[in-house]
């Protein structure tokens, strides 16, 4: 099986980058503007505690909103289920960076994994601890999660968010105007920014994944209920206003981010990390997307059957 898979890897590599359709990437954030949109890498983690790779495997990129997953973690440690009083968990049917339903819905945003939701959970991260802690916990689950140090924050890709990231800056004031933002707005975006500037592999993202995707190998980070929580979060919001798309073509959980990069989680069989900078209309990996939909088809693992 994991030779066929592997075989299966290497072929999907060289047929998406036969394909040249690569889609463009994100600019709104300039450091993230001057990445190539033409590369490819994926990494799958199996339950024996292999890491199957191809292509460009071993590039860091910067993880952007897949942060958004372990902050949550971060979070639900912490705080359970008293979350879901400042956040939602229904998918908004709106771009990722939208105010919109903010007003609509008093300043309560729809899901932890839109912008607007994003910060409160970053917020909530905040409560007691400094700015430099918050992040120092989210980079701390995320290396002991993927068991590697060498993980680190991109400061340019976080600075030039920060001197451009003016609708993450009125969500957060909007947030705070309703009540649902207790930390000074320019510590809850700059711990965000930093967070969202994380840059990872794929081999280091697929295996930090492995908890959410209950492998046996995995490190204890994650009750099976809150890992079963976070995989229905990631299916139903993960993708914003692309995750019925991406239920319809792949039929797994997964989050994306704008440095292109895909979390796919296979409960119980494989934690799956896909990297693509350039991006779809919904702002999610256009490549990574299609080779997530070969590699469900090709291995038979989506979760409806
Ligand atoms: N840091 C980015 C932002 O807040 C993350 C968005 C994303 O990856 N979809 O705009």
């Amino acid at each position: 099986m994991a030779e066929d898979l592997q075989e299966f890897l290497t072929g999907l590599d060289a047929e998406i980058r036969a394909m040249g359709d690569w889609g463009a990437v994100a600019d709104y954030i300039p450091e993230l503007g001057r990445v190539a949109p033409d590369q490819f890498g994926i990494a799958v983690a199996l339950p024996d505690g292999r890491v199957l790779t191809a292509g460009k495997a071993a590039q860091p990129f910067s993880i952007q909103s897949v942060s958004k997953v372990f902050a949550l973690a971060c979070v639900l440690g912490r705080i359970g289920e008293q979350l879901w009083l400042r956040v939602g968990r229904e998918p908004s049917g709106d771009r990722f960076d939208s105010i919109l339903l903010l007003e609509q819905e008093k300043g309560r945003p729809r899901n932890p994994f839109i912008n607007a939701g994003a910060l409160v959970v970053t917020d909530e991260l905040l409560t007691g601890r400094t700015p430099r802690q918050a992040l120092s916990e989210v980079l701390s689950f995320v290396r002991a999660a993927a068991e590697d140090d060498d993980i680190h924050i991109d400061k340019a890709v976080a600075r030039s968010e920060a001197e451009n990231g003016h609708r993450n800056t009125a969500l957060a004031h909007y947030l705070r105007s309703f009540g649902n933002l207790n930390n000074p707005p320019e510590h809850t975006t700059g711990t965000y920014f930093h967070q969202c500037a994380i840059e990872m592999s794929c081999i280091q993202l697929a295996r930090a994944g492995r908890s959410i995707a209950g492998l046996p190998n995995a490190p204890q980070m994650l009750s099976p209920r809150k890992a079963r929580r976070i995989n229905a979060l990631m299916l139903t919001c993960g993708q914003y206003d692309g995750s019925g798309n991406f239920a319809f073509r792949v039929g797994l959980p997964a989050k994306s981010g704008v440095g292109g990069g895909l979390l796919i989680i296979a409960p119980g069989r494989a934690s799956i990390a896909i990297w693509s900078p350039g991006l779809d209309g919904w702002g999610n990996s256009k490549m990574g997307t299609l080779a997530a939909e070969k590699l469900a088809e090709f291995t038979g693992w989506s979760v409806f059957g």
